[in-house]
């Protein structure tokens, strides 16, 4: 376990029992507080109303407070989005995003505070890399949603790690963050419900596709060329497309997952009907399904026309490959991912 998995919010039940023992507690009162931070998402101790007021005071001595982060600032869309601006008590601040839609209700979580990766046309790549987030932290933002949603009775039926961060690059933490939120004591929210991004990590595909997860992976790619993609995305360089399929390849033939593979189209780089062409043949005899996702300008780089992206979903649609064309949402509020945060950062709120 990380050191920074000290927080009961990153713990699994036999895991906070060793803090009780040490502190002098009973056993059984593991599963209590598991069941108070995971099902029911309370926000603060005083509220797990079945411990003993001298419980309750040493975890909020110990911990101050059940989750290890604090609101910033928040914004709603005009379309329902909200996004949340996180403050961590160890230091550095990330986003969160809520996409309440009717059927379901979508969280979007974050697992670094910034990004390595250095995508040309993310804000969070540009802010550079500062640190990985622990379980505690990334399951947080969760609860924080779940809790809010409870006020409503609704909550939340899909979470997909596709904020701040690669999540694959802080592989353990998120790791430990999905079996916490897949607990049957706790939330229990099935892997099938939970997706996984990346931008191409192929190794720790291969380690996903070992641990007996059901859960969902997003692939990245942005290009079918290998001098094109590792224009805008680094890793392209440490990981070619040849490389990176066989590990997705990998990972469908264990898990039999249908893989998402991520298409942000900017406009005169990447979306030409001659690059759909190129995707699709790449793609072909896949398990697989293409998410377009027009971007959100970041730069220099800005969104291609809707003609544009409509005409590169029909080439690629004509090569048999099965298309969407993501729905934008929270344009208004800087929902791109590190946008709101980079605002923030920079006084513009
Ligand atoms: S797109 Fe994702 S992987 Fe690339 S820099 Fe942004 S957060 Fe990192």
């Amino acid at each position: 376990m990380q050191l920074s998995e000290r927080h009961p919010a990153g713990l699994f039940p036999e895991e906070i029992e060793a803090f009780l023992s040490e502190a002098g507690e009973p056993a059984y009162r593991a599963r209590q507080i598991f069941t108070w931070l995971h099902r029911q998402a309370v926000p603060s101790f005083s509220e797990m109303t079945n411990l003993p007021r001298e419980l309750i005071e040493k975890l909020e001595e110990r911990f101050q407070s059940p989750w290890p982060l604090e609101l910033v600032t928040s914004r709603t869309s005009a379309d329902g989005t909200e996004k949340y601006l996180f403050a961590l008590s160890a230091g550095g601040s990330i986003e969160t995003v809520l996409l309440p839609e009717e059927e379901r209700d979508t969280v979007c979580i974050s697992t670094q505070v910034g990004c390595a990766m250095n995508c040309s046309f993310c804000a969070t790549g540009r802010s550079g890399f500062q640190r990985d987030l622990s379980a505690a932290e990334i399951v947080s933002q969760v609860l924080f949603v779940q809790r809010r949603l409870k006020a409503e009775d609704r909550q939340l039926t899909n979470i997909v790690y596709m904020g701040m961060g690669e999540p694959l690059a802080n592989y353990a933490a998120v790791l430990r963050s999905v079996r916490l939120i897949n607990h049957p004591l706790g939330m229990n929210l099935g892997a099938r419900r939970i997706t996984i991004s990346t931008c191409g990590l192929a190794p720790r595909i291969r380690d996903l596709a070992d641990e007996d997860l059901q859960v969902n992976l997003a692939v990245s790619l942005h290009a079918a060329t290998d001098p094109e993609r590792s224009a805008i995305m680094p890793i392209g360089r440490v990981y070619p497309l040849a490389e990176l399929l066989a590990a997705c390849d990998y990972y469908t033939a264990r898990t039999h997952r249908r893989i998402s593979y991520e298409y942000a189209l900017i406009d005169s780089l990447n979306d030409g009907p001659e690059q759909a062409e190129r995707l699709g043949n790449l793609l072909k005899g896949r398990l697989c399904h293409v998410n377009l996702i027009p971007i959100n300008p970041v730069g220099e780089e800005t969104r291609p026309s809707a003609k544009r992206i409509a005409e590169f979903a029909r080439a690629l649609e004509r090569t048999g490959i099965p298309v969407s064309i993501r729905r934008e949402r929270g344009t208004d509020i800087e929902a791109a991912c590190g946008q709101l945060r980079q605002r923030t950062l920079e006084g513009c709120r």
